[in-house]
């Protein structure tokens, strides 16, 4: 990683997002910090990553937005000095099955969990193009984006998208590099919620018998994708943490 080197983070305020953009400031980046909310933990965030001695700034901004994604990438080239790495991170998760549920909570899954990570790539990409000095970019897909659970049937749907976007979106000739992250089940407030989503409709606590993984282990999957070491690494949505029944 080149000194001054900047990632751009989405959904920091909290959970995985947070710890990805605290674990990369540890290696080194300056950090602009993206979040639909300023009051989600952002401020936090920001404060952790200045006492690590590095930039970071705030980018407010709804991910399913266009002209939002722009200014974000843009305000990160201006203020930071350029773009090295995206992480696409941010996403909302609906948990209903599949009769319960809606054509709003379908476009607004859609809206943040396929439209958002599109942008993100999509500007992320033209702004690593224009740079000339390759990139890497990083989505956040799920153990849902390669296997249906049927208690989520609009949040998969969204991350079957994040995977074949992430398999299709070949940049090898400018050095940049797109991956995605295929999470099980993370202990984050994401959790929490689908846990209290699921209880009218699922008569057995599954989901407390499932092993948690934490928001630490996949920033350190994304360290890597982000790294020089992973420069062949492209077009996988398949490192993967998969968790176990207990
Ligand atoms: P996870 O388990 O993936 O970490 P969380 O729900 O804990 O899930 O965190 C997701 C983060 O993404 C939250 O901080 C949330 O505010 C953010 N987020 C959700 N929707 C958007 C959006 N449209 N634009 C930007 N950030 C968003």
């Amino acid at each position: 990683m080149a000194s001054g080197a900047v990632a751009l983070v989405t959904g920091a305020g909290r959970g995985i997002g947070r710890a990805i953009a605290l674990r990369l400031a540890r290696d080194g980046y300056n950090v602009a910090l993206n979040d639909i909310r300023r009051d989600n933990g952002l401020e936090n965030v920001r404060r952790e990553i200045r006492g690590m001695g590095r930039e970071v700034i705030e980018c407010i901004a709804d991910v399913s937005k266009e002209s939002q994604v722009k200014g974000m990438v843009d305000s990160a080239v201006k203020e930071l000095g350029g773009l090295d790495v995206m992480v696409a991170n941010a996403g909302i998760c609906v948990a209903k099955p599949f009769m319960k549920s809606t054509l709003k909570e379908w476009d607004q899954s859609f809206d943040v969990n396929g439209k958002g990570v599109f942008l993100c790539y999509k500007y992320a990409a033209e702004r690593m193009i224009e740079q000339g000095r390759g990139g890497r970019i990083i989505g956040a897909c799920s153990q849902a984006g390669k296997q249906g659970a049927d208690v989520l049937t609009i949040y998969c749907a969204t991350k079957f998208v994040v995977r074949s976007l992430t398999q299709t979106t070949a940049l090898k000739p400018h050095n940049i590099t797109i991956n995605a992250y295929a999470p099980g089940i993370v202990d984050t407030a994401m959790l929490s919620k689908l846990k209290e989503d699921l209880k009218s409709f699922v008569s057995t606590p599954i989901l407390d018998a499932l092993d948690t993984g934490t928001p630490e282990q996949i920033a350190a999957l994304v360290s890597y994708l982000a790294s020089k070491e992973a420069q062949f690494v492209t077009g996988e949505p398949e490192p993967t943490f998969s968790f176990e029944l207990k």
